[in-house]
């Protein structure tokens, strides 16, 4: 059974102007994308031709950089309801913008079945561990209510080339108070870093039993080039596409340049399949 964790299902209405063109500029077959994101059903054929069993579809909101709102857990709560045992939510909790921090994580779990939380610190303007010194207090309690509610969260990694994004927030680093502040936490550490944090990004995933790697948005033939020791972390490791990003040809090519890489095939295996069925049962 493969899970693609990584899949994006965003509101393309709510895109800010900047945000829009960029997607409508870099993403060649755009309109036909946005089809297959519109209804549930062409979804589920996608991935079937995709040879995609199960999709975690990510959102977050972020309304200064991308333009989504609360409204984005509403949209891919209801989208999932189609077959939620093949699309599993991902929702988010502003902690700038929540009034309460416990209460919204738990409608997320229990509202929208969600299946996991987004953290995209370079789109929300906060480091991972912005709790840490004080300043945002609220992102403490929404750890810590995820931690307790066994919700997985992912945390972007990595650089971002929308307009407004900051990508000093990007660097890895801020998970190593995240990971240990909170240790029964799950912590997805999308992108592992890339293209320029992918050192510390291993570090991590080898000091921290919680702290996981979903491949998505990096190219297959850099895979190796930047995590030489893959097969080292192999039981840690999930598949993600990142599709429909710029630069993202699809979840069937993410797969095919995975199988083509000179990995053990049980590591190809336990990264398309075995580690996202323990993380999602
Ligand atoms: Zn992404």
């Amino acid at each position: 059974m493969i899970t693609d964790v990584h899949v994006h299902l965003e509101p393309y209405e709510a895109f800010r102007p900047a945000v829009r063109k960029v997607m409508f500029d870099r993403i060649p077959d755009i309109e036909r994308v946005r089809g297959l994101l519109s209804d549930p059903r062409r979804l589920l054929a996608h991935l079937d031709s995709a040879g995609v069993d199960r999709a975690c579809l990510i959102n977050y909101v972020a309304p200064e950089v991308m333009g989504f709102t609360e409204d984005a857990n509403r949209y891919v709560g209801e989208f999932a309801r189609e077959d939620r045992k093949r699309l599993i939510p991902f929702g988010s909790v502003h902690p700038r913008r929540t009034k309460n921090p416990k209460r919204d994580v738990e409608q997320l779990a229990s509202k929208w079945e969600m299946g996991g939380m987004k953290i995209h610190p370079p789109h929300q303007l906060f480091a991972a561990n912005a709790y840490a010194d004080g300043k945002l207090p609220a992102l403490r309690r929404i750890y810590q209510t995820a931690e307790r509610l066994r919700m997985p969260v992912m945390i972007h990694t990595g650089t971002s080339i929308f307009p407004g994004a900051r990508s000093k927030y990007g660097d890895p680093m801020a998970i190593d108070d995240v990971a240990q502040d909170f240790p029964d936490l799950t912590i997805i550490m999308a992108h592992g870093g890339r293209p320029l944090w992918c050192d510390t990004a291993f570090y991590l995933l080898r000091r921290h039993a919680n702290v996981f790697l979903d491949i998505s948005s990096i190219p297959p033939r850099r895979l190796l080039e930047w995590f030489p020791r893959l097969e080292d972390i192999s039981d840690k490791v999930l598949f993600g596409s990142d599709w429909p990003g710029p630069g993202i040809p699809g979840m069937k090519e993410e797969i095919d340049g995975l199988r083509a890489l000179p990995l053990k095939p049980e590591t190809i295996e336990r990264i398309l399949s075995q580690n996202a069925a323990k993380l999602f049962p």
